[in-house]
């Protein structure tokens, strides 16, 4: 199911429509794999020790490694992009597992800084065009 996003700043009036969850051929397949990956790098310590440990600690699979899509922004060139998560969650931990939601950081595909995070639901992004004004959602669909 693809989900569009319309933002309209409200100092300039700019506008950008994302989509979300394209439901375009192979993009399950290619959100499995890229959870597949997920696993498998923060498996071999990619994302460090600590994510390692808890990887290797998840004897009953209880974690989902998500790279679901979703809107980021870059904080520093302030550009709004979708972009593929980078999430380990145990939403529903058993008695000997814990709760966890961790985002492993990107960084920003176009600028390259650290402050590329994704926008939460009803969170305002700062207008990429004016710098000034808050980003609204004036459309779902
Ligand atoms: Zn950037
Ligand atoms: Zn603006």
């Amino acid at each position: 199911m693809s989900r569009k996003i319309r933002y309209r700043c409200s100092d300039c009036g700019y506008e950008t429509t994302l989509t979300t969850g394209s439901s375009g051929a192979g993009f399950h397949d290619e959100t499995e794999e890229l959870e597949e990956n997920l696993k498998n790098d923060t498996l071999k310590g990619k994302y460090g020790a600590l994510l390692r440990r808890i990887a290797m600690a998840d004897s009953d699979s209880e974690l989902y490694y998500d790279c679901s899509d979703a809107v980021f922004q870059c904080l520093d060139c302030r550009k709004i992009r979708v972009w593929r998560r980078r999430r380990i969650v145990n939403l529903e931990p058993s008695r000997e597992q814990y709760g966890l939601d961790i985002n492993i950081r990107h960084k920003c595909p176009d600028c390259g800084s650290s402050f590329f995070s994704e926008v939460v639901p009803r969170s305002r992004p700062v207008c990429p065009n004016c710098a000034d004004g808050s980003m609204e959602i004036v459309k779902e669909s």
